[in-house]
């Protein structure tokens, strides 16, 4: 089996692949070892992943929605204390309705001066509305290709075609080394991150952290449409170009194609 990034062998590689970082939730869509090499996996992770988890949008939102990482831990809010006369900075972290203070020194300093029947306020920071303009694009075109890949799998089809396809070069080249002509991708707020879905076979709710599918369209260009945190994102998987997919939306109310028959 050959990498669908780098296209070496993968025979002893070992990692399993995420199409979406852990940290993000996703537990249910990866890849099985040998799908992406252990070198592609580790660059992508330390190199394009992790700035991106680090980055406010998604560490705000990932302590807000309380988000585990593979350590068992949340991120914690920068926050201040105010009150007339001082103000002491702290971090915390949310659980179900409660606030947590990590200890520091400010927070002992506080701890003293309320004791005095001093008032405070807390002011903590709200999650940006939206991840930086053009931080997604590397992520979305690796996260692209590995979709492409899982839906394969799942249709017990070869994955020869993925690493051997001419025409994915140039999104496998960007994804990997960020090589050649830069690509856009079109990006909305579908839904808010809070909203909570109702599943009425199981007679449950639930919340939606990501979803994602393909759109073939009728100018034969095929889109990776992805929603994380009720943002969608759409990129073509052929060229660097999105008009396309503004045309389709147009042409379909700017209906999400995860939403549509
Ligand atoms: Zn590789």
């Amino acid at each position: 089996m050959k990498c669908i990034f780098c296209k070496v062998d993968t025979t002893h590689d070992k990692s399993v692949e995420h199409i979406l970082p852990e940290s993000l939730g996703n537990t249910e869509h990866w890849l099985p070892a040998g799908i992406v090499c252990d070198k592609c996996n580790n660059y992508f992770a330390i190199k394009i992943e992790k700035p991106l988890l680090e980055s406010s949008y998604f560490k705000l939102n990932r302590s807000y929605q309380e988000i585990y990482n593979k350590r068992g831990r949340i991120p914690s809010v920068p926050a201040v204390f105010l009150s007339k006369s001082d103000s002491f900075g702290a971090h915390l972290s949310t659980y179900g309705d409660s606030l947590y203070f990590q200890e520091n020194e400010d927070i002992v300093k506080l701890q003293n001066l309320s004791n005095k029947n001093t008032t405070f306020k807390l002011v903590m920071q709200l999650p940006p509305k939206c991840p930086e303009p053009n931080s997604m694009d590397r992520l979305l075109a690796k996260a692209a290709l590995e979709a492409l890949a899982y839906k394969a799998i799942n249709h017990s089809l070869p994955l020869d075609e993925i690493v051997n396809h001419d025409a994915l070069d140039p999104l496998r080249n960007f994804a990997r080394y960020g090589n050649g002509k830069k690509w856009t991708y079109h990006q909305r707020s579908l839904y808010d991150i809070n909203k909570v879905w109702q599943d009425h076979d199981a007679n449950e709710l639930y919340q939606c952290l990501h979803e994602f599918d393909f759109l073939y369209t009728e100018d034969q260009e095929l889109y990776f449409v992805l929603i994380i945190f009720g943002i969608e994102y759409a990129m073509n998987m052929g060229d660097t170009d999105i008009e396309g997919y503004i045309t389709w939306l147009k042409e379909h109310d700017n209906k999400s194609p995860l939403y549509i028959e």
